[in-house]
C-alpha cells in the first residue's frame, strides 16, 4: 500500500460516479473506524487487543494506531511485522495456541512478546525451551491457557482449539509450577449473537480457576462480538444485539463468576472493522434474476460463504443508461455470480436489489471490513486492490434489502 493519500470522496456514490470503476473499489472510512473503536472502549472496562487477522491491511493498522489502539492480538510473524510497522510501541499478544518453535523464538527475541496462548503441554515445552535459551525469567511471561467452549456462533472455533476443563487445570498447575504467570483465555467464535456463549465460557473459566487453585494473572474473553449486517425482506430476524448492552451483560457475568479482581482482556476484530469498509462492485451482466459482478467468494466476499451473514447492499445505478426495464421501487432477490470461471463462485444468499438493476450499474456492499481483504486470492487472475477514502458511513438503514417491500415502494 503506497503511503500517499487516497482519493477522497464524501460518499461511495460520488466515488462510483466520478471513477466509473470496472474493478472493485474499497471505500475505507477512518472516521467510522475511530467511532467504532471509541464505542468498544467506552463499553469495555478491560484492555482491548485488536485481532489482526480480521483485517491486517497496513492502512487499517495505521488508522487503528492513530485512533489510540496500543495492543494487538497477533498470530504469525507477518502479523508481528505489520503491527510493528504501523504501531512501533504497541503491545503484542501472541494468542495462537499452536506455534512453530522458530516463530516463538522470533516473538520473544525479535519482538519482545511476553504474552502467549496455548492449549497443550507440548506447547509449554516449546516456549520453555526458548525462555531457557534466552535466559528469560518465566515470571516475566504470561501464558494463557485457551479453554475449549461450546456456543452458538456464525463460526465455531472450539472444534479446533482449546483444552477441556480437566486438561486445562493440569496445564494451569504445570505452568504456575514452572514460574510463569498464568492467564485463562477463550474465544467463543465469530459473530456471536447470544450472550449465553460467553456465560458458558466464563463458567468453565471459573471452574478451572477454582480447581487449579493458583493465582490467575488475567482473563481474556476473546472476540466474537457481533457486527451489524443486512437483513432479508420478509424474513424474521432478531435485531443484532446492541454492543454496549452485550458488553454490559458479559462484564456483569465476569463479576458474578468472581473475576472482578483479575485484569480483563478482549480481542475484538469484526465489531471494530466491519463498518469501516465497503466495496463498490460493478454489474458485468444481468441475466434474468442473476447478476454477474466483478468480485466474489475468491475476492472480497468469502466471509459470506456460510450463508449466515447477509451482506447489506445499495444499488448505484449508472446514470448513463437511458433505458431500463423493471420497477426501481420494487426490491427483488438476485442471485449473485462472482468474477471467476467456476461454479463455487456464487454467493449463498441473494442480494435484494431494485428490479431495475442492469448491466453497468454499481452496487455498494457495506460492512465488509472484517474477513474480506485478508482472504482475497489471485485465483483466475482477479485481485481487487483499489482503495479510496470515504467520509460518510454506509447507511445500513437505507440499504436495498433493509426495508419491507411496501416501505421501499413508498420511498
Ligand atoms: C479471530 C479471533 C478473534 C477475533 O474474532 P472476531 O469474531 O473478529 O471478533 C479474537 N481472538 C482470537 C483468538 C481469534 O482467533
Amino acid at each position: 500500500m503506497p503511503q500517499t493519500a487516497l482519493p477522497r470522496f464524501a460518499t461511495a456514490a460520488d466515488a462510483a460516479m466520478r471513477l466509473r470503476p470496472d474493478q472493485p473499489v474499497y471505500c475505507f472510512r477512518p472516521a467510522v473506524l475511530a467511532a467504532d473503536i471509541a464505542a468498544f472502549r467506552s463499553a469495555f472496562r478491560g484492555k482491548m487487543a485488536y485481532a489482526v487477522k480480521t483485517n491486517g491491511e497496513p492502512m487499517v493498522l495505521s488508522a487503528l494506531a492513530r485512533a489510540g489502539v496500543d495492543c494487538f492480538d497477533v498470530a504469525s510473524p507477518a502479523e508481528f511485522a505489520a503491527v510493528r510497522a504501523a504501531a512501533p510501541h504497541a503491545e503484542l499478544l501472541y494468542m495462537h495456541p499452536v506455534k512453530a518453535l522458530s516463530d516463538i523464538r522470533l516473538a520473544l527475541e525479535g519482538y519482545g512478546i511476553r504474552t502467549l496462548a496455548l492449549d497443550h503441554e507440548d506447547e509449554v515445552a516449546k516456549i520453555l525451551r526458548v525462555v531457557r535459551a534466552m535466559d528469560i525469567d518465566p515470571g516475566e511471561v504470561t501464558l494463557y491457557v485457551r479453554l475449549a467452549t461450546k456456543g452458538e456462533a456464525a463460526y465455531e472455533l472450539s472444534k479446533k482449539f482449546g483444552a477441556a476443563p480437566g486438561h486445562a487445570v493440569e496445564l494451569v498447575q504445570r505452568i504456575a509450577g514452572i514460574g510463569f504467570q498464568v492467564g485463562l483465555a477463550f474465544h467463543v467464535g465469530s459473530q456471536v449473537e447470544d450472550p449465553d456463549a460467553y456465560d458458558q465460557a466464563l463458567a468453565i473459566a471459573a471452574a478451572v480457576r477454582r480447581r487449579a487453585g493458583v493465582a490467575i494473572a488475567g482473563l481474556d474473553i476473546g472476540g466474537g462480538f457481533p457486527a451489524r449486517y443486512g437483513r432479508e425482506p420478509g424474513r424474521k430476524t432478531a435485531p443484532a444485539p446492541d454492543l454496549a448492552a452485550l458488553l454490559e451483560e458479559i462484564q456483569g457475568e465476569v463479576a458474578e463468576f468472581g473475576f472482578s479482581d483479575v485484569p480483563l482482556i478482549a480481542e475484538p476484530g469484526r465489531v471494530i472493522v466491519a463498518r469501516a469498509l465497503s466495496v463498490i462492485v460493478r454489474v458485468l451482466l444481468k441475466k434474468g434474476q442473476r447478476v454477474y459482478i466483478n468480485d466474489g467468494v475468491w475476492g472480497s466476499l468469502s466471509d459470506s460463504w456460510t450463508g449466515r451473514i447477509p451482506l447489506p447492499v445499495q444499488l448505484l445505478p449508472d446514470p448513463a443508461r437511458r433505458r431500463r426495464s423493471g420497477n426501481p421501487a420494487k426490491i427483488e432477490p438476485f442471485r449473485v455470480c462472482g468474477a471467476t470461471c467456476d461454479s463455487v463462485d456464487i454467493l449463498s444468499r441473494p442480494f435484494w436489489l431494485p428490479e431495475s438493476v442492469d448491466t453497468g450499474d454499481w452496487i455498494e456492499i457495506g460492512h465488509i471490513g472484517a474477513y474480506s481483504l485478508g482472504l482475497r486470492t489471485h485465483f483466475n487472475g482477479f485481485y481487487p486492490d483499489t482503495f479510496v477514502e470515504v467520509d460518510e458511513a454506509f447507511d445500513i438503514d437505507a440499504a436495498d434489502g433493509a426495508m419491507e417491500p411496501a416501505q421501499a415502494a413508498a420511498r
